[in-house]
């Protein structure tokens, strides 16, 4: 028995699959296994064999051989091992070459006053990079990228506070930083709240800037009762106008969609306001969503008492809406268009048939982000920006980077983290959440985890099955109406190496 093989239980709406699929609960099983890739459909017969190999009994040799062709159950557990080492040390070799993101912060100001910004006061007041600070955050870039053994290509982010203000000092220290940029033959992107963006696209195409990341949180009624000036006025229809110019221009448009609990339900709307601008075929134009958070997290110390740390990192979860989230989607095809939601990473492996990707660390600040603010401080997470409790060295006016942090916290993934190692849900949950809270609530350690629960993870992964099976379903019947062949065996799975596969 793989140690890596995981059962889930997946609710469908009724008559989606042939009543023999259901087990006792009405349920369907789905076994998954990120170290072979193979996820599939099974009967309760399968599922009942599996659990007496799991028990060391003696089962019939036919329903174990498609089991151990997918690789749910092993004969050899030594080599089994071997098979997860090497899906661990590939991932080392990976983030090593990996593309590596400088984000530089010109200042932390603001024009909006979004109510769950998370860098709050900061965006009010600020310091400003000047000219020498851009040209040393530059300069620690070779320095950086060597104490992370990283020989991957950098490339930079324009990050705020706002980063494209229309002021004279913002569209200096902006054209500073792409000119630096070009000059280094480095790709550079933006990430922005859009009111400006228009503004900036000659510069942009001029230092060969091809994509921008904004927000938008739904139709224009719904966002413009959030993301607003600081004086209340409204901003839509500037982004709107913005994202036109943009992607007209030639720029790439990544539009995050900014959900939480007040605009779910908006997202039908939105989305028929997408299509009808034609966004959702433009080339250039991809949305994705996103989801606002509480992040009383970031303001943890070590030394604050357990209680309380432990609270204000609990403080950081919204119960509900990504339930609240799939329901909505799942009555409404075109936000599916829209966004292709992937919250639990399998959303290609189920309906495009690709190889199930084992999650080995659930956030990239660890390894290939870092963080330049005005105050002369580098941070590992963007989250993080501006809490001097989080950075992890100084590129001005000195040069210092604190190994004793930034180190466990790079080599931190699900077989660092002792509690996720022995997990079996661990190459699904990506070990230990986030980084900080875990540092956070642990009392500075990040080799320990924050837990989301082993149920939770579960929860998410069904969840998200429920959503996608019915869909995959559907193509399958309409695509076994076309090819030859034995319909549905073990060996048919594995030659076309699809899901959902039914033996
Ligand atoms: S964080 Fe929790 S659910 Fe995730 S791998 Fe670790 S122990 Fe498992
Ligand atoms: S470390 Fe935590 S807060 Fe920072 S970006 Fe990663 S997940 Fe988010």
């Amino acid at each position: 028995m793989s140690p890596n093989t995981v059962t889930f239980s997946v609710e469908l709406p009724e008559g989606t699959l042939d009543p023999a699929y259901l087990g006792e609960s009405g349920k369907v099983s789905v076994l998954a296994n990120a170290v072979s890739g193979s996820m599939d459909i099974v009967t309760p017969a399968e599922v009942a064999a599996l659990e007496r190999v799991r028990a060391g009994e003696a089962v019939d040799r036919e329903l174990v051989a498609g089991l151990l062709e997918r690789g749910y159950v092993c004969t050899d557990l030594a080599e089994e091992e071997a098979r997860y080492r090497a899906i661990v040390d590939g991932y080392f070799q990976a983030i090593q070459e990996a593309p590596f993101q400088f984000m530089f912060i010109p200042s932390f100001v603001c024009n909006l006053a979004c109510p769950y910004c998370f860098e709050g006061e900061l965006t009010t007041r600020s310091p400003r990079m000047d000219e020498e600070m851009i040209e040393a955050a530059f300069d620690t870039i070779p320095e950086i990228q060597d104490r992370h053994q990283n020989s991957g290509p950098p490339y930079i982010t324009l990050f705020g506070g706002e980063p494209l203000l229309d002021t004279p000092y913002q569209r200096g220290a902006v054209e500073q930083i792409l000119r630096g940029s070009y000059d280094r033959g480095y790709p550079v992107t933006a990430i922005t709240n859009g009111v400006a963006l228009d503004a900036y696209v000659p510069m942009l195409l001029k230092y060969g800037c091809e994509e921008v990341q904004v927000s938008l949180d739904g139709t224009p009624r719904t966002h413009d009762t959030r993301r607003v000036f600081r004086n209340g006025r409204p901003t839509f229809e500037l982004i709107e106008r913005s994202i036109d110019v943009a992607a007209d221009a030639g720029i790439r448009v990544l539009i995050r969609v900014l959900i939480d609990e007040d605009s779910v339900d908006d997202m039908p709307r939105f989305a028929e306001f997408a299509q009808a601008k034609g966004w959702l075929d433009h080339p250039k134009i991809r949305l994705f969503n996103g989801f606002t958070k509480a992040t009383t997290f970031l303001y943890v110390t070590p030394d604050h008492p357990e209680e309380k740390r432990k609270r204000m990192v609990r403080g950081d979860v919204k119960a509900g809406l990504q339930e609240a989230f799939w329901r909505m989607v799942q009555q409404n095809p075109l936000v599916d268009r829209m966004l292709q939601p992937d919250l639990a990473r399998i959303r290609s492996a189920v309906l495009e048939g690709d190889r199930l990707r084992p999650n080995l660390q659930g956030c990239s600040a660890g390894t290939s982000v870092v963080a330049f603010d005005p105050n002369g401080k580098i941070y590992g997470c963007p989250e993080t920006v501006g809490r001097p409790q989080h950075a992890c060295g100084t590129f001005y006016p000195e040069f210092s980077y604190a190994a004793g942090y930034r180190d466990p916290w790079r080599h931190r993934h699900v077989d660092t983290v002792p509690m996720c190692r022995d997990c079996n849900v661990k190459l699904f949950c990506g070990g230990g959440g986030c980084p900080i809270k875990a540092w956070a609530a642990n009392g500075g350690d990040f080799n320990t985890c924050y837990c989301p629960k082993v149920s939770s993870i579960t929860t998410r992964v069904e969840t998200q099955l429920a959503y996608l099976l019915p869909m995959a379903l559907r193509r399958q019947q309409e695509h076994a109406n076309r090819p030859e062949g034995e319909e549905g065996t073990w060996e048919q799975m594995t030659r076309v190496g699809s899901f959902p596969w039914m033996s």
